[in-house]
């Protein structure tokens, strides 16, 4: 179930995050999910790209902790828990997760509000 996102103001991915959505880019002419942010369709070569609502439901791929943070920002939430999740929309994602998330299991998209920014942070379902 997806449903079309009116142009906001500042990137879209993390416009989305700030407004408590997660979104990803598809292809409005076949509907064919983007990898990452592009400029044509990867499936049909459109350049009608637009921006979706995800429902929130992913699959654990990749689960790094991470001790050191790598900048100032995140020295206050180390150690934590990254993982790389596919949703079930089939983009891929990085986001932060509860600690002792496994790779496979299922996680459901929530936000943490961290200074100025909105963070992607998976919970298990
Ligand atoms: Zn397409």
């Amino acid at each position: 179930m997806t449903q079309a996102i009116e142009p906001a103001a500042g990137h879209p991915y993390t416009a989305g995050l700030a407004a408590g959505e997660l979104r990803y880019q598809a292809c409005d002419d076949c509907g064919a999910w983007q990898p990452l942010q592009r400029h044509a369709c990867r499936a049909c070569g459109s350049t009608r790209l637009g921006w979706r609502r995800a429902g929130g439901g992913a699959t654990v791929y990749a689960v790094t902790e991470v001790a050191r943070a790598p900048t100032e920002a995140f020295r206050a939430l180390a150690p934590y828990t990254l993982v790389l999740a596919t949703l079930d929309e089939g983009p891929r994602v990085m986001g932060h997760a509860e600690p002792g998330v496994e790779i496979g299991a299922r996680v459901r998209a929530g936000f943490l509000r961290h200074g100025e920014q909105t963070l992607l942070r998976f919970q298990r379902e």
